[in-house]
Parts: C-alpha cells; structure tokens; sequence
C-alpha cells in the first residue's frame, strides 16, 4: 500500500520541501526553537501565519496593549549578550516595543531566512510509515519533516462573537485580538465595548479619552490591581543587569517563574492590621505580585476573600458613584482568573462619557444595524469592540487538522478535554511537540522562561534521538494518562476550578470543563528534567 510519504516525501526533497523539522509559529517561542534547533546543525523550517515575528505582539495592537510581567523579566535569558544589550524603556514594556524585541532578535540571530510568512498551516498529518509530519499549507503547499513543533501559542485563536444579530451591525466592528495596524481613531464615536478581561481593562481608558461615548458592557468584573508603570531609570535597570543570572536563578525556585516571592505566610495567621498592611504594601508596589502577599490565597477561600475585601475597598475608594462601584466589585476569587493590571481603568468610570452596563442584569438580547439592546434598552453605538478573549490553550492546536499515527485527529482526542505528557507531547502523535501546550506551567508563569524551559527540552531530546539513530517518540498512553490525573489532583486543591476561567475553558460555549494549565513551575521542571535523565522515561523510543 503506498503511504502519503511515498509519494509526498520524494517530491517534497526534489521541491527543497524537506525538513528535520518544521516549526509552526514565529512568535518568541518559534523563534528561540529555531535559534536551538539550527544550532544543533538541523534543517528547519518556520511557517508563520502572520506578515512578521512576534506572535501576540503581533496580533494584539489594542490601545494600551502592554504586558502584565516587568519588561526586564518578560525578555529571553538563553544569550547574556542579548540580555545585557537590549534596553527596555519602561516598567512594563507597550506592545509597539515588545514587537521591535522581537524583530531585534529575528535579525541578531539571522532567523528570517528560514522563516516562511503569510503562511497559515491547515493540516499536519504523521506517516506512520516513514516516521514523517507531512504538513499542508491553506495556500496549498506541502512540506515534509522528521518532527513538528506546534510554538502555535495559549492565546492565539481570539474568540469570534457569536451573538445574536452579530453580523447585521452596520458601523465597523474590532476585535481586540486582531486590531488593525492602522490603528482606530475613535474620536467623536460612541463605542461598545463587550468584556472586561486584561484587554478591556487596558484598552477602556484609552478610548474612553477618545470616544465621545463608550459604553462597557460587563459580564463579569475582574480582579484589577495597579500597574503602577512608569519608565525604566538607567539606574534601575543597570542593577538589574548586574543581577541577572542570580535574579533568573531566584525566578526558577518559584511557582510562577517570576522574581517576586510569594510569602510563608498565611493570611489566617496574622492580625487584621498585619494583613491590611501587607495587602498595602504589594498593592502599593503594584503588579502581579498582590497574590503572592500569603501562601494561601489560592488554597483557602477566606484567605482568598480578605484578599478579595482589600481590593473590593480600593474600587469603592475610586469609583465615585457608589451604584457603578458595587458593579465593578468582583465576587469571585482573586487569582482564579489571571489579575489584571492597569492604569487609570477604575478612574474612567468617573468621566461622564462613560456607562457601565451590567449584562447580568440587563442580559445583551441582541446586536442590531445600529447598535447592543440589553434587557430592552437600546444602546446606538457606532462601533463595536469586542475585547472578549480567546479560543485559550487548545484553540490553536485544534484548528488545525493534526492527524496522529492511526489517522485520529487530535480535536477528536481532546474532544473531552486536551489529553498530553507534560504538555509536551500527545499519545498516539508520535514526533510532534507542542510548546507551553496544555498540562505545562505556561500561562499560570512568566512565559518567557517557560517557553525557553520547553525548547530546551525539545531540543536536547531531538539532539538526543538523533545521537542514538532514534527515529521516533511517542508519549505513552500510560505515562499520559497518569500525568492528566496529575495536573487535576493539583488544581483540585486549589480554588482555581472554582471560577469561570479560560484556564477551565468555560469562556466558550461547549468546549470541556478542564482545568489546562499545570500548577507550579519548579516541580514541573524538575519532572521534565527527570524524564529526559531517564532516557526519556513514559516515552516509546524506536
Ligand atoms: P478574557 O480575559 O478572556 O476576557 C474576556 C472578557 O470578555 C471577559 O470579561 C468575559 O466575560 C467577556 N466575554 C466573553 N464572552 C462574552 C459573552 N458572550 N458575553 C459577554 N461577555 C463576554 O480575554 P482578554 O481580556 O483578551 O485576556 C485574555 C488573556 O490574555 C488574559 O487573561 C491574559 O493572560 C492575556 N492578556 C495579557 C495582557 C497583559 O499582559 N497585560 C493583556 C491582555 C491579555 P466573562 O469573564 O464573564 O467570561
């Protein structure tokens, strides 16, 4: 019987279409796999959907887009000539600069020439007998490769707005996810904006100041602590560089990979005004950090809610209208969907051109020629925002048509949940690795180290496959299924699964209920770590 590599994979090294590896995405974790992998003298190929690098700061040009971690750790550690050259200009990097990170290290490390843009992969399919990824393009292209890496990103697949009416709004309509690169003047509009997830908190005050009315409708108040950006001193940040591998060090020993500690203490433990006043201090400082304040925020609902009262108060505190404060104060527990961080968000509901609509009162009806009609009330807009997140974690692996060893398609396999090794690797896909993939620390960390934490691995195991004239792996379904038990029995006793998150999936109609991420990034590690000194331990190696 002729196999799809009988006939694709001749043609493929006669068209220059043959790879070691191809490695779909271009984004900071396709770029460091390629940097690695062409270091270990492999032919590679990088398909990218997009005109340039740079992945989610490439798509996310939102107003106020900027990034939730400090620029100085938000940025590669694998060459300490790039980490002491580049310069960050702010606390939190905006995304214009992200992306100019991005191409400064496409260009510093020459990674351009084997990268393949406006190239979107529609299919990938494993020859089972040749040990190949055959992988087919929407432009109708096929490329042949030993392995595949999926660098296809946790929030890469923005979730399309499927209410009713959607289609018949007249005036233009956006999605934060993929925002124009022109970008959008909304000055003199009224605006709609549905959500209040990290974009809409970023985004509002910026069109607020624009619009002549911006109307925000809300399904579910997050959490919202202070960025408290300012620029980057010469000063600050030379001490940085001067610590940066004892800072790195420090970043790995802790849970979610950032250089902030969270404290060993209970928040049960210690008096009100103690409490109070560590509170204050992480709010004061500003960032990420609040729910590292005591070790049990995310284990202990009334530890949780003493969290959650102290940042309710702060709302109160700014919002001058007491009915429009109580609809901004969240009930659910701080952390269980990621924080966000802001600036100037809770003072934009101060300015008169600027409504909060609640939609669990008022549930949204319909969107209609000219504007949203929610419980009966009719709001004309001329625009439409739609900041209402993503297709997370799974979205971009599922979209595309991956066939494993026996032609079972992966959005099958996962059809109640997303199944892997580590986050690393799927039973039954043999040769193909997903990077920061579901069952990984990934968006529960800085992504950065993370993301450097997976190519590495990805790297040394091919390095090592290679070495020993290996021509396959596969996850076991034994190892796989012990390690999905795993990453739920540690989520189980967290309050995480208690919220309605994209960690769980809830923000999409229909898709499973699992918790995604994996809990803790030094036991992670050192699992990883483990596996790979065991030759590859819960892997099937030929
Ligand atoms: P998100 O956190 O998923 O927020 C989406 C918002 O849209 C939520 O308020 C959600 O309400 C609402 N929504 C979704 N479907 C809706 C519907 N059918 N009707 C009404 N409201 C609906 O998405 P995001 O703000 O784009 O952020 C996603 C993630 O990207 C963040 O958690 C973060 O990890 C990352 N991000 C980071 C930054 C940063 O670095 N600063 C910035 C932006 C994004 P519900 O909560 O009720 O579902």
């Amino acid at each position: 019987m002729q196999t799809l590599a009988d006939t694709a994979a001749p043609r493929a090294r006669a068209e220059g279409v043959d790879f070691d590896v191809v490695v779909v995405g271009a984004g900071f974790a396709g770029l460091y796999m390629l940097h690695r992998l062409r270091g270990l003298g492999l032919s590679v190929r990088v398909l990218e959907a997009a005109s340039g690098v740079g992945g989610t700061w490439y798509w996310n040009r939102y107003p106020g887009a900027r990034c939730d971690v400090e620029s100085v750790e938000y940025s590669y550690q694998f060459s300490l000539e790039l980490q002491q050259e580049w310069d960050w200009s702010e606390r939190y990097a905006a995304q214009p600069e992200l992306l100019r990170y991005a191409n400064h290290v496409a260009d510093r490390f020459d990674l351009r020439r084997d990268i393949q843009f406006d190239t979107r992969v529609r299919a990938a399919t494993f020859d089972d007998t040749a040990n190949r990824w055959i992988i087919e393009t929407e432009n109708g292209a096929r490329l042949c490769a030993s392995y595949c890496v999926m660098a296809t990103g946790c929030l890469s697949v923005p979730n399309e707005p499927k209410f009713k009416g959607t289609g018949t709004f007249a005036g233009p309509t956006y999605h934060t996810g993929r925002w124009p690169h022109e970008g959008v003047d909304f000055s003199g509009q009224r605006v709609g904006i549905i959500g209040t997830g990290s974009s809409a908190v970023q985004s509002i005050p910026i069109i607020a100041e624009q619009a002549a009315h911006l109307y925000v409708f809300q399904r579910t108040p997050s959490f919202v602590v202070p960025a408290r950006n300012a620029p980057l001193s010469q000063r600050e940040a030379e001490a940085v560089k001067a610590e940066y591998p004892a800072l790195r060090a420090l970043a790995k020993t802790r849970r979610n990979g950032l250089f902030c500690a969270t404290t060993d203490m209970s928040a049960l433990a210690v008096s009100d005004a103690e409490r109070e006043r560590a509170f204050r201090e992480r709010y004061d400082r500003g960032g990420l950090c609040y729910t590292g304040t005591f070790n049990d925020l995310l284990i202990d609902q009334r530890a949780n809610e003493s969290a959650a009262d102290f940042l309710r108060a702060r709302i109160r505190e700014v919002v001058k209208d007491p009915d429009v404060a109580e609809t901004l104060c969240p009930r659910t527990v701080v952390g269980g969907k990621r924080l966000c961080i802001d600036t100037g968000y809770y003072e934009a509901f101060n300015r008169p051109n600027v409504t909060l609509i609640d939609l669990n009162k008022a549930p949204l009806e319909v969107i209609t020629r000219d504007g949203l009609i929610t419980g009966g009330k009719a709001y004309r807009v001329d625009t439409i925002v739609y900041a209402i997140g993503f297709d997370a974690m799974t979205g971009a692996l599922t979209r595309i048509d991956i066939r494993g060893k026996d032609g079972t398609r992966l959005a099958e396999k996962w059809a109640q949940g997303p199944r892997t090794y580590l986050g690393l690797s799927v039973a039954g896909f043999p040769n193909l690795f997903a990077i920061t993939g579901p069952g990984s620390p990934s968006v529960l960390t800085n992504m950065l180290p993370t993301i450097e934490q997976h190519v590495d691995w990805i790297a040394d195991c091919i390095d090592y496959l290679r070495a020993r004239k290996f021509r396959r792996i596969e996850a076991t379904q034994d190892a796989e299924s012990a390690w999905v038990a795993e990453v739920n029995r540690i989520a189980e006793g967290t309050l995480f699964p208690t919220c309605n998150s994209w960690y769980l999936g809830a923000n999409i109609p229909g898709k499973p209920r699992v918790f995604m991420p994996y809990i803790g990034f030094p036991p992670y590690v050192e699992k990883c770590n483990d596996v790979a000194a065991n030759g590859y331990s819960g892997f099937a190696l030929s």
